[in-house]
């Protein structure tokens, strides 16, 4: 099928509209245009991964999904993850539960080649999780659309959608002049600012701060060789990707994070909007008080920025999300809320949301039938996995944090402290040792109310 748009008297036509080059968008027109629809994709930055923002790590499971031979495209990745885990800080101290090699390391009979065992110099992906640059991987995922066959469409920027009587979105209204552009379906995948959701009425209220995070990282310059050295990693095949907790965000609800690149390390966090405010805490002193922490600063000392930034990550889930169709349209990625924090998973969610919507935009078409009713599917498709089972799964996560602040300060500094006495209480006898850990613990949390916050946790969050 053609590629290039079509005019219908002065009309400028085709099978789907996708709204936003990020990883949702680029996934949904790739899967689209596989499909043999007319693609649209259009983007409102300069070129696509240009206003894209993550920490971060991306997730194989999801590349492979969408294409089985995405390592001989040369997905431009940095370092495996073979080292993951938790970094507890306390004020001065930092206590490390990190997981090296074992579950971590792909099993070589699924690396690449679409699955192949592969003895070829090109041995594929060896981890599940690849540390990325979000500018240069989210660009690499547009051209993969733009090979599958969509038209991208840069520097224009979606305002509003165009209605048949009935109320159907027939077609989108941009910023460029004579910039109405008609088709069937439009799959929105504008990122977390989800005003064009709301538009249509999908979610009644605009972004509440209290379920949007507010993430600031700096990209930091370092030498190969030094990174190797101050994170203990092998060589350029080694890298790391660990969540902080504890002194990182002041004891409000947040995480850090750590991961290394080929030769940056990205170092952030993430902290609650509307404690942020309330606290009237600005995220900069915030992220630079991170940085001068003891324990964090030589990892990075004399580094150069490369560049620092922010951007919200909606931690809302299940109960913030957008209803996630209507009549001619599908809403995926972070517009939808499809972010699950605690995991730091959101570029996966995204992908996979994408390629659901691009095949229910598939099936529409063949049916010839774009009503809300038959767009449904996406939702149900996304019901069978990961997707939705999480974000339910973990629907009461924010409301327990915030509820249960200890884990965030009490929890992480009084490790530290234990695991600082045991590995220091030379010459005491153990008994005594035993007795001062367990002090140190009982003065900041009674027992019963440290059960009770387990037991709470077991309930709320993993479904007990
Ligand atoms: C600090 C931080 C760290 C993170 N770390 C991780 C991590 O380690 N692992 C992970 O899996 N996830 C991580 N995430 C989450 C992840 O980045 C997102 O979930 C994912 O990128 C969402 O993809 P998306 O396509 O939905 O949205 P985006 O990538 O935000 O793309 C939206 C696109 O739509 C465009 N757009 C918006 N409105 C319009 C319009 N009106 N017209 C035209 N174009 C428009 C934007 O310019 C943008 O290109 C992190 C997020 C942050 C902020």
């Amino acid at each position: 099928m053609s590629n290039t748009r079509t005019r219908e008297g002065e009309k400028i036509c085709f099978d789907v509209i996708v709204v936003g080059a990020g990883l949702a968008g680029s996934t949904a027109a790739a899967i689209a245009a596989r499909g043999g629809l007319k693609v649209a994709l259009v983007e409102r930055g300069q070129n696509p991964g240009g206003k894209n923002f993550f920490g971060g790590a991306v997730y194989t499971h999801a590349l492979e999904e969408i294409y089985p031979d995405f390592w001989d495209r040369k997905p431009p990745l940095e370092r495996p993850v073979t080292e993951a885990g938790f970094w507890f800080l306390s004020q001065d101290g930092l206590s490390k539960m990190t997981v090296q090699g074992g579950k971590l390391k792909r099993p070589s009979s699924t690396n690449g080649n679409g699955g192949q065992t592969s003895a070829s110099a090109n041995p594929g992906p060896t981890s599940d999780a690849y540390v990325a640059l979000r500018a240069r991987f989210a660009s690499w995922l547009a051209e993969q659309a733009q090979k599958e066959g969509a038209l991208i469409i840069p520097k224009t920027t979606v305002l509003d959608f165009m209605h048949e009587p009935g109320g159907r979105v027939i077609g989108v209204k941009t910023d460029r002049p004579q910039g109405d552009i008609y088709a069937p379906i439009t799959i929105v995948c504008e990122g977390v600012n989800n005003l064009l959701t709301q538009k249509l009425g999908l979610i009644k209220h605009d972004l509440k701060p209290s379920t949007v995070a507010l993430g600031v990282k700096q990209l930091i310059s370092l030498p190969t060789e030094t990174i190797n050295a101050r994170f203990g990693l092998a060589d350029q095949n080694h890298g790391l990707a660990v969540s902080v907790m504890g002194d990182v965000s002041m004891g409000l609800t947040g995480l850090g994070f750590v991961y290394t690149g080929n030769e940056c390390v990205s170092v952030g966090l993430g902290v609650n909007l509307d404690l942020l405010a309330e606290n009237h805490l600005r995220p900069y002193d915030l992220l630079q008080r991170y940085l001068n922490h003891p324990a964090i600063a030589p990892l990075i000392a004399g580094g150069k920025l490369m560049e620092y930034g922010a951007h919200l990550i909606p931690e809302g889930g299940w109960r913030q999300m957008p209803r996630l169709f209507t009549d001619g349209v599908m809403v995926a990625g972070d517009a939808a809320t499809m972010v699950n924090a605690l995991h730091w998973e959101g570029t996966n969610m995204a992908i996979i949301a994408g390629k659901a919507a691009g095949e229910t935009a598939v099936q529409a078409h063949t049916m010839r039938d774009y009503s809300a009713a038959t767009l449904s599917l996406y939702r149900d498709n996304l019901k069978n996995r990961f997707v939705l089972q999480d974000l339910y799964q973990y629907r009461n996560l924010s409301n327990f944090l915030e509820h249960h602040p200890q884990f965030m300060d009490v929890y992480p500094a009084f490790l530290n402290d234990a695991l600082g006495m045991f590995f220091s209480g030379f010459g005491v006898p153990k008994k005594t040792l035993y007795r001062d850990i367990l002090r140190s613990f009982t003065s900041r949390r009674p027992l019963i109310q440290a059960v009770g916050d387990m037991v709470s946790f077991g309930k709320s969050v993993m479904g007990w």
